[in-house]
């Protein structure tokens, strides 16, 4: 965890009120409000997998791309996996690439931080001493006016109304990764894995075009349809992409080689 992520933490497990799903809040951001846009600016937005694949879906464009144009991969020595910031503009402040007049220009499928938002969650890790178990806070900043407006909704209720469904599902699925007790017994992924990770999690065309293009297949027991799924559908790479991840990454038997191809699949 780099030191600003880590400061971040000790804040909102110091400074913020816990809230569980049933708890509520009242919020609302619409066009009209005083600070509108001002948080789409200057700010640390990690993307998820997930995200990186509703993006660049949204805009047209492959992975590769949308990672050379809008994103950044930032390192530090005691990082664990890569992560993938949304890279703001080059200007005075630093504005998102999306920030329109109107409001968010890829409003239907932005990234997960920004629908959650006002909400965080936390997550513990294995052994982590100062979080048990999982919770929502709230982020009350100074420049954010949408505090007080609106309904009161409950922490559930805002997730329906931001359409976290599909990041949820996925987000749970990428933290079964990220919070690996791998982590936790203190090992650390190779130069070779971190860009496994990398490309299976984020770059997901590179992805394709490495398990179609190449025998990775053909080492694998798969199910019936799953090939034809995974030339077509996204959602169904990512995945696959995770199984593979758990499978190459932390020797978890997510996958089966055929015994024709032991001995050769890395
Ligand atoms: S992706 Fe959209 S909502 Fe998120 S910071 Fe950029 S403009 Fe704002
Ligand atoms: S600062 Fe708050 S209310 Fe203002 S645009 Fe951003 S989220 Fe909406």
């Amino acid at each position: 965890m780099s030191d600003e992520l880590q400061r971040f933490k000790e804040k909102v497990l110091r400074e913020y009120p816990r809230l569980s799903k049933d708890d509520t809040f009242k919020f609302a951001c619409k066009p009209g409000i005083s600070c509108y846009n001002e948080c789409c600016g200057d700010v640390n937005i990690f993307l998820t997998p997930y995200d990186i694949l509703r993006m660049k879906n949204a805009l047209g464009i492959q992975s590769e791309e949308f990672l050379d144009k809008y994103t950044i991969t930032p390192f530090d020595k005691n990082q664990n996996y890569p992560v993938i910031l949304l890279k703001m503009q080059d200007d005075d402040k630093h504005t998102c690439h999306f920030v329109s007049p109107d409001g968010c220009a890829v409003y239907d499928d932005r990234p997960w931080a920004c629908r959650y938002y006002p909400i965080g969650m936390a997550s513990p890790k294995e052994n982590d001493e100062e979080v048990e178990s999982a919770f929502f806070f709230l982020l009350n900043e100074d420049h954010c006016k949408g505090h007080g407006e609106g309904n009161e909704m409950s922490v559930a209720e805002w997730r329906i109304d931001q359409g976290l469904d599909k990041y949820d599902e996925f987000g749970e699925l990428y933290k079964e990764l990220t919070l690996h007790d791998y982590f936790a017994r203190g090992k650390q992924l190779d130069v070779p894995r971190m860009e496994m990770f990398h490309m299976a999690c984020y770059n997901l065309d590179k992805f394709r075009e490495f398990i179609l293009n190449s025998s990775f297949l053909t080492r694998l027991e798969l199910e019936a349809d799953l090939l034809e799924k995974l030339k077509e559908d996204d959602e169904e790479l990512l995945r696959f992409g995770f199984r593979w991840l758990k499978f190459a990454l932390f020797a978890e038997k997510t996958m089966t080689i055929r015994p024709s191809a032991l001995g050769g699949l890395k």
